[in-house]
């Protein structure tokens, strides 16, 4: 509180909160240590008013103790127009990752030398082949995915869009992100800064991809048939999870919350292929599990996970759907000729699709990655190595890959990874508002995602649309990791 510690105190109104685009904050309010204690423990409370919530790491699987989602004291600058061309193109990545999922010879194709050496990537790969034999037993298909950026800047000051990965499996965020414009609305305005609250865009994920669930649900076409929410063990996020089952509620459309234990122990397929879990057929299942190698504890999951696949119900997503999230197939999108096969008679879509993407590189064997391991060799610090990997944590950087590619050059198990250029966006001053986390300017980093959800029936599609998105932001020290992983928080754009 500045000292006279009365809310009139003129410096309130003095404060600019967003001056300019180098830096979220200027420099008399992030030097101002008392006046921004005050504000960050304001805008605490109105987070765990608005619902920004999170339960402990301590009490995973308890609501007797919740703490607010870390989030960013202040709103970061997002030009307006990068913003709206990441808007613009997700209905085309909605389409594009659905005809990939339909496309088995190109994802047999993209995936050959990955499944050879990733064991995770080659037994999702085996459940995809085994649905191809027997046939698929459900002709609707869910995707509920987002799309990550980040802003590459160029040395012209401006910056381009520039595609981190796109998440085509639990993909999260969706619930707490449609509450936090109204936690950055009340910040700046008790700033002093109503203009710029005002411009504080609104966000309604949740409303989007209940939409979905829903749409996928009705077409399942039997009302006492429920919406499983396939979890994990840890259930820290179950807010984000929640804001969709209340929508779903609302609509009297019946939500289950079930582990892949659950569904070993109590769930079946009748002769129809009906998935039935603990005495209830399941129209949708929605993954919010499932999507790395530590999800499946023993085999028994495996066996689950087949057994979904093969069942009547809706897989939000399908084991194609999911195989075509993966970085190896990202990477080589991005091979000339690749997105056109796609879209034949689109050569806007394609350009809006392929503006969005930085160098993508292959580690397969032959010359071309030979290429690929000298180029990173020699510069180590342009490039990020990534396996087949999501859940953040797991990419490699700088003088780590030249470890790391030093050690497989030469063999088969470097196909694991693709190479990727390093993204580069502008740092900007923030405070990261975490738990037990000392209250200290941070140079930080934005990653903007924006949510798709599509419905396809057969060759139809019956929704396909873009829902909201979600800013987050890390502290430049760290070079990976999202929200769930401990090092990203919850943002929102401002528009400049
Ligand atoms: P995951 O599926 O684990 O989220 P990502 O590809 O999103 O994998 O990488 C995790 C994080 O690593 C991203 O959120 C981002 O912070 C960082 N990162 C990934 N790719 C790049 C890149 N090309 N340039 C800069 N940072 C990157
Ligand atoms: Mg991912
Ligand atoms: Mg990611």
């Amino acid at each position: 509180m500045p000292e006279s510690g009365k809310r009139e105190d003129p410096i309130y109104f003095r404060v600019g909160i967003i001056p300019k685009m180098a830096s979220g904050v200027p420099d008399e309010v992030m030097m101002n240590a008392a006046l921004v204690k005050e504000l960050a423990d304001m805008a605490k409370d109105e987070a765990l008013l608005q619902g920004v919530l999170m339960r402990t790491k301590e009490t995973p699987n308890s609501s007797e103790l919740v703490t607010y989602a870390p989030f960013t004291l202040f709103p970061s600058p997002v030009p307006k127009s990068v913003f709206l061309q990441a808007l613009a193109v997700q209905t085309h990545f909605n389409t594009m990752v659905d005809k990939i999922s339909q496309d088995t010879d190109f994802l047999q194709e993209a995936l050959a030398s990955t499944i050879e050496v990733d064991d995770f990537t080659a037994r999702l790969f085996k459940i995809h082949q085994q649905i191809l034999k027997e046939g698929r037993s459900q002709s609707v298909v869910l995707g509920l995915n987002r799309s990550d950026y980040m802003l590459d800047q160029r040395e012209d000051e401006t910056s381009s869009l520039k595609q981190i990965e796109i998440n085509t499996i639990a993909a999260s965020f969706g619930g707490l992100s449609s509450r936090t414009p109204d936690v950055h609305r009340h910040v700046l305005k008790v700033a002093g800064r109503l203009e710029d609250s005002q411009r504080i865009l609104d966000n309604n994920p949740v409303a989007g991809l209940a939409r979905g669930l829903a749409k996928a649900w009705e077409l399942y076409g039997s009302e006492r048939a429920v919406v499983m929410f396939l979890v994990e063990e840890a259930q820290r996020n179950i807010f984000d999870h929640r804001y969709i089952e209340s929508e779903l509620w609302k609509r009297k459309i019946p939500t289950i919350r079930k582990q892949f234990d659950d569904v070993y122990k109590t769930g079946s397929l009748d002769l129809d292929k009906r998935l039935l879990v603990d005495g209830k057929e399941v129209a949708v299942v929605y993954f919010r599990n499932g999507y790395m190698p530590q999800n499946y504890t023993n085999e028994q999951c495996w066996d689950v996970r087949l057994m979904m696949e093969r069942s009547m119900a809706i897989k939000c997503p399908d084991i194609s759907t999911h195989l075509a999230g993966t970085k190896k197939v990202q990477q080589v999108l991005a091979r000339p000729g690749v997105l056109e096969k796609f879209f034949p008679d689109q050569p806007q879509v394609v350009e809006q699709i392929r503006s969005t993407f930085t160098g993508l590189y292959t580690l397969d064997m032959g010359p071309e990655g030979d290429k690929t391991v000298a180029m990173a060799l020699a510069e180590p610090n342009r490039f990020v190595l990534k396996p087949q990997r999501e859940g953040g944590g797991n990419n490699i950087y700088g003088s780590e890959i030249a470890q790391v590619l030093g050690e497989v050059k030469q063999s088969t198990e470097r196909t694991a990874y693709i190479l990727m250029d390093k993204i580069n966006p502008t740092p900007i001053q923030n405070y990261l508002l975490r738990r037990d986390a000392p209250l200290t300017v941070s140079n930080c980093l934005s990653e903007l995602g924006v949510f798709g959800a599509y419905v396809r029936q057969g060759e139809h599609m019956v929704m396909n649309e873009c829902v909201g998105h979600l800013l987050r932001t890390k502290s430049s020290e760290h070079l990976d990791g999202g929200v769930a992983a401990g090092v990203a928080v919850l943002d929102n754009p401002l528009l400049v």
